[in-house]
Formats: structure tokens, C-alpha cells, sequence
């Protein structure tokens, strides 16, 4: 049957020819898996497709095929229980196991779509592996068939494009088909492990299946039948433990025939030759009803992938420390000890040396409201005056700011006092008027990744105060300024607001420590706001201790003259004696450099 065959006038090596048996035909999976694993083995099998399981076994004992190929175990399905009953069956020499990537595709003939398809053949585990993409086709009936092979082979023959076929690359081309999609089972190890077998005492047919010297890379596979009584199973176990041996499968079923008694299928590391092995099944000998070996045989094939061919080259070295300019804000990103934090806006300086206090309303009411806003704040210490003429509210409902108006009264009640101002710029459109007449634009949280409007302050000729959003990590809180820094405007203030966590209890949760690490990786000035960072007016006092003491470069606070009636944010504003207090707690706190 095996037979050696040169090629004609060469020196090539002899090709061995063999007869393999499988289930299926021409094109199924089995097929695939024979000629790729003959390729590397050296050999070339002569397939021998038949109807059954037990046929493939037939063909082996009766001679009419040197070797037989029996899948056991698929990673989606599991066990295939008729491959392991074959060969406990039969008395059978396993040679060894293929590990078989299985690669579906969905096929059909030249004009077929998968819209237009009303029917899928497939084997029955295929059709199971490939669940979910089959779900997505509420209109298609899944037709069950012996074989892939076969599935191929009628779409094929019937011509119609109402029907496809799930089954192996290597079965559309050999059935003239196209692929209509790929990658559809429902995981993408889809592995099937295969069994190849001979007769025992078949005469030798190559080397290369001869089992190895020296057991590494060697498998067994034992059946065993257990009472059904606590603990039978689990000392069965322990004896593979005690004498080294590895349990890579283990299943169960009823046994057939023997009431209240379970076999269980285990494939174990190594091979009966061995010592240990022999031990072993002398120890289980003592704990089983039955005990049936079925063979030990190669697993040294890894999992036979099928080649993917790519164009992109593979590095293995590591990469290089990654230098500062490839950092994704090189321009926020602290130069050195040695760089100071400095924002300039008209006579105060924000940034190292300082401690620098904002106050004002959340927004622009009324003039009266922002002039004695701006007297009282600017009497108590304050530096710059706040306050909203564009507001970001949650609700479209809910005042939305003075607009334009506030605008110009923000701007009088800061000359009035003599304090340069900072309000919220929303929009593109409005940065430019905005900066004719306000000091420091301010993005809020809600625009801290804007990135249009973050590019347009950018070209502006004004400081920009950048909120943290309330879901911005630091890092993202720098690349958001870099977007600033990157259009030419080196002067932003950062400013911790709040972030938002599982705690209810204060309106968002003022992060703290997010101020040392800005301070260490950025030069660039760092405020904080605790009025959004709580919420509630009693809290914010030793918030504000807390950071000057950790080091911020600054406050930003909210004030009113009449807290119960501010149009927004009424729980948070601090009233004039409020803050008078705040500032005479923080000239107790000494500044941190
Ligand atoms: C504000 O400063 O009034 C404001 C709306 O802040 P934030 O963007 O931090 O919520
Ligand atoms: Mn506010």
C-alpha cells in the first residue's frame, strides 16, 4: 500500500505514499488536515473519504487504508464523543493528534449574496461553532449534512444562489465556489484536534511515526470507569498527581450497561512506556471498575495555523526610551527643575512666587449684582474677578447667562476695581469678540476636549484658564492644553475642579493629588476650584486650605452678594463675610514653592 516514489531524474528526497482514511469526502476538513499535515511529515496520503467513523476504523484494520484520521475534541463544541468511542472500540495504534485550526467560511456559487440566502448546509458542529453569525440571518434555514465536503460539493452541483455552504477555504476552491464571508464562528481559536491511527502490528511505514525515545511531547489516552460514590473520582485524580503525570482533558458519561457508574475520557501528559506511566496505571488499577488504554501517540505538533501572510516587518528589540518630543504634549510637559510656572495677565502673575485668588459669581446677573461683587472680592484679596456671561447648563431651561451684556458688565465692574477678568468662552465664534474685552478666556469642563475651540483660544492673545473635565484624567487634561500651546498661545492656567466618582455626597470629588502630579509634569500654573469641587458653601473653606498647602498655584471661587438668590449654582456661592474669612484662614498657610 505505502510505497516510496522519486521524482523523475532528481535527487530530491523520496515522497512516501500512503492511504488515509477519514469521514467526509473530498474537500471536508479532515481532508485539509491530512494533506497539510502530510506536507510536513514528508508524506503524501491518497484520501480515502467514507461515510462513517467506524467505516475510517474499518478501513484500517481490513487494510484497504495504511492510516485513519478521527476528530475527538473541538474547542467549541467539545468532546466529539464518536471519535474517542472508535477508538476505544477498536484496537487501534494512535500515532498521533493534529491540532487543526478550523478556518469557516461561508460559500456559495458566482452570483450568490449572503442577502439572498435562504438556506446553509454545513456538518452539524459547524453549523454549531458558527451560532451567532448564523443568528444574524433571521431568514436562512440551517440544513445539517454528513460533511462539509458535501455541503460544498451540492451547493456547488445545485447552482442555485439561494443556497450556501460553511466549510474549509481549500472545499470553495475545490468545488468552484466563492467566499462570501469569512471568520464566522463564534470564536477564533477554534481549534479540532484530530487523531491519526494504524493497525496495530501494521507493518512499519516510516520513521518519521515511529514514537520518540525519549517521551517529551507525548500524550495517552485512557478511559477509566468509576463507582458512584464521593470521592472516587478525586482519587483517581490524585494518582496522576503523585506520579508527575498532567491532565489536559478529562469527560464524563454515563456508562452504558453499568447503572450508578461513570467512564470518564482523560488525556494525559506522556507516554505508557514510562515508569511513572506504568505506576500509575497499577495505582488506578485499585480505584476503577474499568480501565481501558487507547493509546499513546505524538503531540508535538503545535496548533496548525493556517500561514497568514503579512507585509509588516516585526521588531523584536525594545523600543527606545521614548525622548520628550515624542510625548503627547512635549510642550505642557515640564522641561526641567528648574522651569518656573508663569502666567502673566496685566499686573498679576499666576504661576510659582504666588498664590493667586479669583472670585466672583458663577454668572453676570445684573450690574449692581457684579459691581459690588467686584468691590467686596477685590477688598478681600481677590486678583482677578470671575464671572458667566455664556453659561453651560445642564438644562436648556435654566438661565443661560446675561450673554453679550454680561459680557460688557463683567468688563465695566473690572475696571471699576481694578481687576483684570475671566469669563467662559463656549464657542468659536465667540472667542474673538470675548477677547477684546475680557482677560482670560476660560474653557469650562464640559469644552476641556473641544478640540476646535481649544485650537481658536489657541490663536487668541489671551490667556486661556482650562478647566478639567470632570471625567479628564491628567494626562488627558495636559494633551487637551497642548492643543492650546501647539497654536502659539503659551499662557494656560490649569484648574482642578472636581472630577466626577461614585460619591454622592459632594458634588463632584476635588481631586487633590492631582496637584502635585501637574505640578511635576508640567510647568504650567495649576488652580483650584473648590466651589464646583463641592458644591456646598461650608465645605469650601478647608478645601481652600488644603490647596495652597499642596501646593496650587491658586483659587477660583465662586461669590455673591445674595447667595439664596443666584441664578445658578446658589449652593456653592460664598458670601462676602464668607470669603473675607477664607482669605484671612489662607495668609495662615504658608505658600509651597
Ligand atoms: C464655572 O466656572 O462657572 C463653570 C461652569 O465651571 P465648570 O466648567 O468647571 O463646571
Ligand atoms: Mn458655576
Amino acid at each position: 500500500m505505502h510505497s516510496a516514489s522519486t521524482a523523475p531524474g532528481a535527487a530530491a528526497p523520496a515522497v512516501l505514499t500512503m492511504t488515509a482514511a477519514f469521514e467526509g469526502i473530498e474537500g471536508s476538513y479532515s481532508h485539509a488536515v491530512l494533506d497539510a499535515y502530510g506536507e510536513r511529515r514528508g508524506v503524501r496520503f491518497t484520501p480515502l473519504g467514507l461515510p462513517s467513523y467506524r467505516a475510517v476504523a474499518h478501513a484500517v484494520l481490513s487494510g484497504r487504508a495504511d492510516v485513519g484520521l478521527l476528530p475527538i475534541d473541538n474547542a467549541i463544541a467539545g468532546t466529539i464523543r464518536e471519535g474517542y468511542d472508535v477508538l476505544g472500540e477498536y484496537e487501534l495504534d494512535l500515532l498521533a493528534e493534529i491540532t487543526w485550526r478550523m478556518e469557516h467560511r461561508l460559500l456559495g456559487v458566482a452570483e450568490a449574496t449572503v442577502a439572498g440566502l435562504r438556506e446553509i448546509d454545513s456538518h452539524p458542529v459547524v453549523l454549531a461553532e458558527c451560532g451567532r453569525f448564523l443568528a444574524t440571518l433571521s431568514e436562512v434555514r440551517r440544513v445539517p449534512v454528513p460533511d462539509t465536503g458535501v455541503a460544498a460539493r451540492d451547493v456547488a452541483a445545485a447552482r442555485d444562489p439561494r443556497r450556501g455552504a460553511i466549510a474549509s477555504a481549500d472545499a470553495g476552491r475545490r468545488y468552484g465556489l466563492i467566499e462570501l464571508a469569512a471568520n464566522i464562528a463564534d470564536h477564533p481559536d477554534n481549534f479540532t484536534r484530530f487523531i491519526l491511527f494504524r493497525a496495530p502490528n501494521a507493518a512499519r511505514p516510516a520513521a518519521d511515526f515511529e514514537p520518540a525515545r525519549d517521551f517529551a511531547d507525548r500524550k495517552t489516552s485512557i478511559v477509566f470507569a468509576v463507582p458512584h460514590e464521593p470521592g472516587a473520582l478525586g482519587r483517581c485524580l490524585s494518582i496522576f498527581g503523585r506520579f508527575g503525570l498532567n491532565v489536559s482533558k478529562l469527560d464524563s458519561k454515563s456508562r452504558l450497561g453499568a447503572a450508578q457508574q461513570y467512564t470518564f475520557l482523560a488525556d494525559v501528559d506522556g507516554d505508557v512506556r514510562e515508569e511513572r506511566f506504568a505506576e500509575t496505571l497499577r495505582a488506578l488499577r485499585d480505584e476503577t471498575l474499568a480501565l481501558h488504554v487507547l493509546g499513546s501517540y505524538d503531540a508535538s505538533t503545535a496548533p496548525a495555523r493556517v500561514p497568514v501572510t503579512t507585509t509588516v516587518a516585526i521588531d523584536e528589540r525594545p523600543p527606545a526610551v521614548p525622548a520628550a518630543a515624542t510625548t503627547p504634549f512635549p510642550k505642557a510637559q515640564r522641561k526641567g527643575e528648574t522651569t518656573g510656572a508663569r502666567v502673566q495677565v496685566g499686573d498679576v502673575a499666576v504661576g510659582d512666587g504666588a498664590f493667586v485668588v479669583i472670585a466672583g459669581p458663577c454668572s453676570v446677573e445684573s450690574r449692581d449684582q457684579i459691581l459690588a461683587t467686584a468691590d467686596a472680592v477685590g477688598r478681600a484679596g481677590a486678583v482677578m474677578l470671575r464671572g458667566g456671561a455664556f453659561k453651560p447648563r445642564t438644562s436648556p431651561y435654566a438661565f443661560q447667562g446675561l450673554g453679550w451684556d454680561g459680557v460688557a458688565l463683567l468688563a465695566e465692574a473690572g475696571r471699576a476695581a481694578g481687576l483684570p477678568v475671566v469669563s467662559e468662552v463656549m464657542s468659536i465664534d465667540q472667542v474673538e469678540r470675548m477677547a477684546a474685552s475680557i482677560d482670560v478666556l476660560q474653557i469650562g469642563a464640559r469644552n476641556m476636549q473641544n478640540f476646535d475651540l481649544l485650537r481658536a483660544v489657541g490663536r487668541a492673545d489671551r490667556p486661556v484658564l482650562l478647566k478639567r473635565g470632570m471625567a479628564a484624567s491628567i494626562d488627558e487634561l495636559l494633551a487637551a492644553a497642548e492643543y492650546v500651546l501647539a497654536e502659539g498661545n503659551p499662557n494656560v492656567i490649569l484648574c482642578e475642579r472636581g472630577i466626577r466618582t461614585f460619591e454622592t455626597a459632594t458634588r463632584n470629588t476635588l481631586d487633590l493629588s492631582a496637584i502635585p502630579v501637574l505640578r511635576e509634569r508640567t510647568h504650567l500654573p495649576v488652580i483650584v476650584d473648590p466651589s464646583h469641587g463641592v458644591g456646598v458653601r461650608r465645605w469650601i473653606a478647608p478645601l481652600c486650605r488644603a490647596a495652597k498647602a499642596v501646593g496650587a498655584h491658586g483659587l477660583l471661587l465662586e461669590v455673591h452678594p445674595n447667595p439664596s438668590e443666584a441664578k445658578c449654582d446658589a449652593d456653592q456661592a460664598l458670601t462676602f463675610g464668607d470669603f473675607r474669612r477664607v482669605m484671612e484662614d489662607l495668609s495662615a498657610i504658608p505658600l509651597r514653592g
